[in-house]
């Protein structure tokens, strides 16, 4: 499915693409996205979320990450909840800026949701854990939300890190920074001044997560769809986290990416060689 002619796609054929992959009215969604995946677009990556919001309906909910990993290490600027821009994708940015938009306050992992739920899905996130049992993520799980990888594969499906966290693996407690449990990360207050938060549960690195795409494959939790051309995947939470922390706890390390540049998989797996039996 590369290197074909570009398709052009107007925003009511997009919708129906959606609703055939099994998107449904009332849906919570929790969308990862390449943009480029789909080629062009009436409307640009505005005219995906116009699709999906059409396909979700007026009592759908659809979240996305707009990631800002505002770690003074990573990111100049501190997390700026009105004007950060999401570091996760053209289609995420957009869903950011849309008027109906509410974005949660989290300068790592904040996400955005355009739905009748938007307000109770996106709060209080700064005070959990940044895809864990309380923040937005866990919200999703509880509703029995469906997860889209829009031309994506689950290297982007930061629902595996949720999986991580339930399936309490030890690695979880390793930060980045050298024999540290937690990430000092900065934002600016609603006083526009500079405040720090301690972020524990540090979502890692996901360069290895594709090695599961077999297994729920197999366990019939992963559907491989078709949207707009783009070869694209659906879960849905209920079914997928369980199996997910299933995997994860007979075979711990999984995750862990083996790239020799990864400034975090390597520290992890000492740490499990350590602590687990
Ligand atoms: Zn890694």
């Amino acid at each position: 499915m590369t290197g074909g002619p570009t398709i052009q796609w107007t925003v009511s054929a997009l919708t129906d693409a959606f609703c055939e992959a099994g998107i449904e009215a009332g849906d919570n969604l929790v969308l990862h996205s390449s943009y480029k995946c789909l080629g062009a677009v009436e409307g640009g990556p505005g005219g995906v979320v116009e699709a999906l919001l059409s396909a979700l309906g007026p009592a759908g909910n659809l979240m996305v990450p707009t990631f800002t990993y505002s770690l003074p290490m990573w990111s100049a600027e501190p997390f700026d909840l009105h004007n950060s821009k999401s570091r996760v994708g053209a289609i995420t940015e957009a869903v950011r800026l849309h008027p109906r938009a509410l974005r949660s306050f989290h300068p790592t992992h904040s996400v955005a949701v355009i739905g009748p739920d938007a307000e109770e899905i996106v709060r209080n996130h700064l005070h959990s854990t940044p895809i864990g049992l309380e923040s937005p993520f866990g919200r999703m799980v509880r509703r029995g939300a469906k997860i889209l990888m829009l031309g994506t594969h689950q290297d982007t499906n930061s629902s595996l890190h949720y999986c991580e966290v339930a399936a309490n693996l030890p690695y979880i407690r390793v930060a980045f920074r050298e024999g540290m449990d937690y990430e000092l990360a900065w934002f600016f207050n609603e006083n526009g001044q500079i405040e720090y938060a301690q972020v524990f549960e540090v979502p890692g690195c996901s360069r290895g997560f594709r090695v599961i795409e077999g297994p729920l494959r197999e366990r019939g939790v992963l559907r491989d769809v078709l949207v707009g051309g783009a070869p694209s995947q659906l879960l849905e939470m209920a079914r997928f986290v369980p199996v997910a922390v299933e995997i994860l706890s007979a075979e711990p390390s999984l995750l862990l990416c083996n790239t020799v540049q990864c400034q975090i998989c390597g520290k992890r797996r000492e740490f499990m060689k350590k602590n687990t039996g």
